[in-house]
């Protein structure tokens, strides 16, 4: 919760960050941001950077190369298979499927 005040004083803006008075999935432990790696650890192409906040990071921009799609795409099949959801604003973000059964921490 002290990261998310802090993140909250620089990004006032509820499509990315959750207010402190309300909290976030990640608040309960039960969501996560990743992206793909090759198997030399190098990020793989995605349609923008980790918590860029344009719409560039949502789920639904096309306007970026096939591989960067594919790329995404592949990700969010993965975590789906594996109990997780996406949002519509955050191509890296997944909540686990069960995430209103976990408390604010
Ligand atoms: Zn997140």
């Amino acid at each position: 919760m002290s990261v998310q005040k802090i993140m909250w004083e620089f990004v006032k803006d509820e499509d990315f960050i959750a207010p402190p008075w309300r909290g976030s999935i990640h608040n309960r432990g039960a969501a996560v941001d990743l992206t793909l790696v090759d198997l030399k650890g190098n990020d793989l192409e995605m349609p923008s950077d980790f918590d860029d906040f344009s719409e560039r990071a949502k789920i639904n921009y096309n306007c970026c190369s096939i591989e960067s799609i594919k790329n995404r795409e592949l990700l969010a099949e993965a975590m789906i298979k594996n109990g997780f959801r996406r949002i519509k604003s955050e191509w890296w973000h997944f909540n686990d499927e069960e995430f209103e059964k976990y408390d604010i921490l």
